[in-house]
């Protein structure tokens, strides 16, 4: 007796959390929290996960607006600086407005889709270099280096382009910091 009525209450509680979890239907798997220091601030965007033909995409959506996707298979442990550069980057074609009707419009043009991305990657270089995740920062330059000299294709810069264009916006944002630290050394 007591254990069937809890089996109704199980089951009354998953057909409840069906219903209020409404996102579920439309493939919304699950929500990212902060992935690194400065998202909410920076971004904030809702992130997602949801299988798409692409490993990561920003996109507005009709309802949530700016959003961030990531194919599921970035939740993998292994993954872990794959997924966080992504998300900086994805993070950067909504800030730098490449994903508004006048952004698209651009990506169409000549050399349209190799400056957004080497754009996004200097970003997401930046973002991460200030954060514990730097060395995440230098995993993908090295993996992107890999890839070699031609370009996948779509207008999409070549790996050793994306690598050469992240390893100087790294050094850069370090400088900078180093810089800032030094005259605030000198003030005291
Ligand atoms: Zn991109």
């Amino acid at each position: 007796m007591k254990k069937s009525s809890f089996i109704l209450g199980v089951f009354a509680a998953l057909i409840t959390s069906t219903l209020v979890a409404g996102p579920a239907t439309d493939k919304i798997a699950q929500r990212e929290p902060e992935p690194f220091a400065g998202y909410s601030k920076k971004c904030g965007f809702p992130i997602l996960f949801a299988n798409t033909n692409s490993i990561s995409l920003a996109r507005i959506d009709a309802r949530l607006g700016k959003i961030i996707v990531l194919d599921p298979v970035l939740r993998y442990p292994g993954q872990d600086a794959h997924r966080r550069f992504l998300i900086a980057h994805e993070c950067a074609h909504h800030l730098q407005g490449h994903t508004s009707v006048k952004g698209l419009q651009n990506r169409r043009k000549d050399k349209g889709v190799e400056d957004q991305e080497l754009s996004a990657d200097c970003w997401a270089a930046e973002a991460l270099a200030l954060t514990e995740y730097a060395a995440n920062v230098k995993f993908m330059a090295d993996a992107f280096y890999r890839k070699g000299l031609h370009s996948p294709g779509s207008g999409y810069p070549s790996g050793v382009q994306r690598s050469t264009m992240i390893y100087h916006c790294l050094q850069s944002a370090r400088r900078q910091k180093a810089a800032k630290e030094n005259t605030g050394l000198k003030k005291k």
